[in-house]
């Protein structure tokens, strides 16, 4: 701390103290004449600015001008200079050797007994260093130390700029992207992986996505990306588009292939909101839908998804309460073998009514429960309520039936599967030979090592294995030899047009001779009519499952419909 001196009172200490003092105080001193022409300058001025004494003498202190401030800074300062009689402030200056810095200077003018000026007195200090410190802090709380991309945070900063820059004939887009069932990702192979693959997300998107656009990691596996100057709700649809047509090639991480796909919801400044907050909410929303609708998706915003999500709040809460309540019932669906002519299983299908929101479908709630980790205690309800149908049937002389059980990802995933499922299955007297396990070929196409050596341990302890949705997902024919597994089920997407479009015929005709090669038997879902019973049948498909013969339908239902088909049988009628 400088105390303001009188010159005076040096007199009162020897010249060769004073002198120690001035120049060994690590603040810059420089001191003018009333014409600004430089007198005198201490040891530190040298250090920082690089100048002797003799190279400043009489010159003005503009040999330090740096350029960075303009006119009227300096008008400013003069003004409370010669109002004040003192000026302090930052400054940016620039040392002998053309580097500018930034330091805090004090001007003081120093007057005679009759006010006339007769120096001027500077003090500095260099705080060159605080500020690259202060700077650095910035980049570190604004960025990603991952990825290096904006954060949240600096993300909404970011995003006034580019929206106070848009003309009113463009508007702004952002795109809330977030990785499908990533958690897992995380889960099975380790978060290393899982942030090598985050890192590699970004380069992809950032390759993809335009120059002034802003990419920022909004937190875990979620990402924004504000696209300016868009012309059309299209031109946003087709970056998502690019994205997520991006995420098809696999991520190759040491020798592993991983397979991503992302949702993205998008909403549109000015239209769906002005606020940074609104619009975030907005895509989110938007993400929410299209992740629920599939997966693998883009979707707008639109005004009834306000209403959609407070439906999904509450049925996610009701879903837990029903889980509790052990409030589900299963219903099966016969799979008739075309050879036999006989039922040789059945697909267990879960069946929720509710009070507050009526019949949900599976395919409304189930992606709800794997979003949400509940369909793992809902799966173990119904492989329990499955094991004790099974049991009932056997007081009625019914064991040659076996039972398909849908499995999804991240319940194969958990590291205790295995050994759940045939506890379970021991803890309720049945047997694994009568049950099957449908995992959709997305499950076993995820990180194939870990997988086979699952499905060798579960088929060696008696369960069969069933690619469920054949058809939907990347696999190609040519993988199948590599997993053991007992049916393939051809998706009904492709059923559907079997009588009509060629190409699906064609597919369709070649998975079941790939699939007999290999010893795996078929199963065509969704057959509705006669027509597609026969093509299949000459197709030489395996078992035939759709509403032709039957819908899903409750156990006491089951046996009405076995007392039935045997008496059709016995008639010649099947
Ligand atoms: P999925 O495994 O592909 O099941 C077949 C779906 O197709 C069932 O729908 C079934 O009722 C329906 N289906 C069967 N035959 C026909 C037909 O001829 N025409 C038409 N249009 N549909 C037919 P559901 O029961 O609504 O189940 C939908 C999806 O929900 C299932 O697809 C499955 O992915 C999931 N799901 C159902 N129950 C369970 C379960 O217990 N656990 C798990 N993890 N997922 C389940
Ligand atoms: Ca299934
Ligand atoms: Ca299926």
């Amino acid at each position: 701390m400088k105390k303001e001196q009188h010159p005076e009172s040096f007199s009162l200490y020897p010249k060769e103290l004073v002198e120690k003092v001035f120049n060994s105080t690590t603040e810059g001193i420089m001191i003018t004449d009333e014409h600004l022409k430089i007198t005198l300058v201490n040891a530190a001025f040298q250090a920082v600015t690089g100048y002797s004494l003799e190279e400043v003498r009489d010159k003005t202190p503009s040999i330090l001008k740096s350029g960075k401030q303009d006119k009227s800074f300096y008008e400013s300062m003069w003004k409370k200079l010669d109002k004040k009689g003192t000026w302090q402030g930052e400054i940016w200056n620039k040392r002998k050797n053309s580097e500018v810095y930034p330091e805090h200077l004090k001007i003081t003018r120093i007057q005679n007994e009759l006010g006339e000026t007769t120096h001027y007195f500077g003090v500095f200090s260099d705080i060159s260093i605080k500020k690259s410190a202060e700077k650095e802090i910035k980049t570190l709380t604004s960025t990603d130390y991952l990825t290096g991309l904006p954060n949240r945070f600096s993300f909404n900063e970011l995003f006034l700029q580019l929206i106070e820059n848009s003309t009113p004939n463009s508007f702004s887009a952002l795109l809330f992207i977030d990785l499908d069932r990533f958690k897992q990702v995380n889960a099975s192979l380790g978060n290393e992986i899982g942030d090598r693959i985050l890192v590699e997300f970004t380069k992809r998107v950032r390759h993809i996505t335009p120059k002034d656009s802003i990419l920022a990691r909004y937190g875990g596996d979620e990402f924004l990306l504000a696209l300016s100057h868009i012309k059309s709700h299209i031109d946003a649809g087709q970056i998502a588009i690019e994205i997520i047509k991006m995420l098809s090639k696999p991520f190759i991480i040491d020798d592993l292939e991983i397979y991503l796909t992302a949702s993205i919801g998008i909403s549109f400044f000015p239209q769906d909101g002005q606020e940074i907050d609104e619009l975030i909410h907005k895509a989110d929303k938007a993400m929410y839908f299209a992740k629920h609708n599939g997966r693998n998706q883009y979707a707008f915003y639109f005004e009834e998804l306000k209403r959609d999500s407070k439906r999904l709040l509450l049925l996610e809460a009701e879903l837990r309460k029903a889980i509790q309540a052990n409030d589900f019932s299963v219903h099966y669906q016969p799979k008739v073998s075309l050879e036999t002519k006989t039922i040789i299983g059945v697909e267990a299908l879960v069946r929720w009514e509710n009070d507050q929101v009526g019949t949900v479908s599976p395919a409304e709630f189930i992606p709800l429960a794997e979003e949400t980790g509940l369909i793992i205690p809902l799966s173990e309800l119904i492989i329990k309520k499955v094991c004790l149908d099974i049991l009932e049937w056997r007081t009625l002389d019914i064991s040659n039936i076996s039972v398909s059980i849908n499995i999804a990802s991240i319940h194969f995933q958990q590291d205790n599967f295995i050994e759940r499922i045939n506890n379970l299955v021991m803890q309720y007297n049945c047997s694994p030979q009568q049950l099957e396990l449908e995992l959709t070929e997305r499950t076993i196409m995820k990180d194939s090592n870990n997988i086979i050596s699952k499905l060798i341990k579960l088929k060696s302890n008696g369960f069969k294995i069933s690619i469920d949705d054949f058809g939907t997902g990347y696999s190609s024919l040519s993988y199948l030899n590599q997993f053991p597994i007992n049916y393939l089920k051809i998706d009904r997407s492709f059923i559907q047009h079997i009588t009509t479009l060629k190409d699906k015929q064609a597919i369709v005709e070649s998975i079941i001779l790939m699939s007999h090669r290999l010893n795996i038997k078929v199963v065509a879902e969704g057959v509705e009519t006669k027509e597609q019973v026969e093509i299949l049948r000459e197709m030489n498909c395996d078992i035939i499952q759709g509403y032709y013969y039957s819908k899903p339908v409750p156990s006491k239902g089951l046996m009405d419909f076995l007392e039935l088909w045997e008496i059709h049988k016995q008639e010649g009628k099947v």
